[in-house]
């Protein structure tokens, strides 16, 4: 399989130098040349088929010759060995639980297929090769924990102080080994701006063979089509499901739309947005609107700019029509999201995050207008890591998850910085 840039100036490679290089030198995303069609196999038996067969006969193609199978089969059943439930909360709605996972939320699986690929890939490499990331929260956790321990790789997050929970911030920075935690004095804007300089910092790319592991890098992309494939194994009607996801990036319902057009049977997408709006304003008005993020409760989505979403577009060929044939995406308010955790808490005793709960608000009210259909939310992650919204909303304790209690434990480890590229720099250069 090769992958092609979508700004179509850099020329094709495959799997390995896709996930080893993040983006195409013309900064495209990569995107596969030809989309699988599902075997068989995987359509008649799926719902006798192993997480680990299913897992392995859906990246398979993808990865192609760039990884043995064997290696392919550890390193998918090591990406997924957790559970997948599909939970109901009512007669029509079912949430697809991703907070399984080491770091309760469904980045997870990204980060820990794309960890052991690249571990894989940099065996015979003799340079480290650090991975530096921001986090609003998620995904610092997720990548940390993914490259704990990984020969070869070193990971530095940069997380905003003050910003993050308590469960976030211990995920991040209790790790140690090569796992490094800076703790900014900014926003997670100001992260990102530092980590997007640094890429581009002459003394910085001689020293450091840098990489980022955020959600365009195909090894984290990718492997999301997996859980839709897990849900579909225990959806019990005979009509295919609406599928609401959260999204921010749109790396997530990206994988779920790719799955489907490789034949995995969907009635429909929802992609719920919070008032980060620029994806429903688009598909509204057909203009692209150019926004600044703001700042929400469901702070993992709170991005203005998706950068997956040219994926999506370009699963439709690039043309509208086509895509709101089978896609649309709705923006709802905070103060909704709030009702909805309140509202479903009280009338079923599901607890759902801010996240979640932005998806469960659009896919109810799909299902008013469109009668006689059910589906599924993704539930993206687990209630613990946002205590503040939903314990303030529902007078409970969220009871902590056996696994989590040791987190407690651990010694929190970060290097207090200024929000200054050029202090993080002197840092750098200095260890
Ligand atoms: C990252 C994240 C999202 C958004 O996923 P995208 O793939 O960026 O659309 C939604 N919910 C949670 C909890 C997240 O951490």
């Amino acid at each position: 399989m090769r992958y092609y840039s979508l700004n179509k100036k850099s020329p094709s490679v495959s799997f390995k130098e896709a996930v080893v290089s993040g983006q195409a030198p013309d900064r495209g995303l990569y995107f596969p040349e030809k989309i699988p069609a599902l075997s068989t196999n995987l359509k008649e038996n799926l719902s006798n088929l192993s997480k680990e067969d299913i897992s392995f006969e859906v990246m398979k193609p993808f990865v192609d010759k760039d990884l043995p199978d064997n290696e392919l089969r550890r390193i998918v059943s090591e990406t997924i060995n957790f559970p997948f439930p599909l939970v109901t909360i009512n007669e029509n709605i079912s949430s697809l639980e991703l907070f399984h996972g080491p770091t309760y939320a469904f980045k997870d699986v990204g980060a820990r297929f794309m960890s052991r690929c690249l571990g894989y890939f940099n065996q015979n490499n003799h340079r480290k090769t650090t991975i530096l990331v921001a986090t609003s929260g998620d995904t610092g956790g997720a990548v940390a924990n993914g490259f704990l321990g990984v020969e070869g790789v070193e990971v530095i997050i940069l997380y905003p102080s003050g910003k993050v929970s308590p469960v976030q911030e211990l995920q991040l920075t209790t790790c140690g080994q090569n796992i490094t935690a800076l703790e900014v004095k900014g926003t997670f804007d100001d992260c990102q701006a530092i980590v997007k300089e640094a890429f581009t910092d002459n003394d910085l790319n001689d020293k450091y063979q840098l990489t980022s592991a955020n959600s365009i890098n195909v090894g984290r992309w990718l492997p999301q089509q997996l859980y839709y494939f897990f849900a579909l194994q225990q959806w019990k009607e005979k009509e295919p499901p609406i599928v609401c996801v959260p999204s921010g990036n749109f790396g997530n319902i990206c994988a779920g739309v790719l799955a489907h057009i490789s034949g995995l049977p969907v009635k429909h997408f929802i992609a719920a947005c919070n008032a980060n709006d620029t994806v429903p304003e688009y598909l509204a008005t057909e203009k692209y609107p150019e926004k600044k993020s703001v700042a929400t409760i469901s702070n993992a989505m709170d991005v203005a700019n998706p950068s997956n979403f040219i994926r999506v577009m370009e699963l439709f060929h690039q043309q509208l029509p086509e895509l709101k044939k089978s896609f649309s995406s709705v923006s709802i308010s905070d103060n909704i999201t709030r009702k909805t955790i309140t509202r479903v808490f009280d009338e079923t005793g599901y607890m759902l995050d801010p996240h979640g709960a932005v998806a469960y608000h659009a896919l109810d009210n799909y299902l008013q207008k469109n009668k006689n259909t059910k589906g599924f939310i993704l539930e993206t992650a687990h209630p613990v890591k946002f205590p503040d919204v939903v314990e303030d909303l529902l007078q409970v304790k969220i009871p902590l998850p056996e696994e989590a209690k040791h987190l407690f434990e651990k010694e929190k480890k970060s290097i207090l910085m200024e929000a200054s590229f050029e202090k993080i720099k002197e840092w750098m250069m200095g260890r």
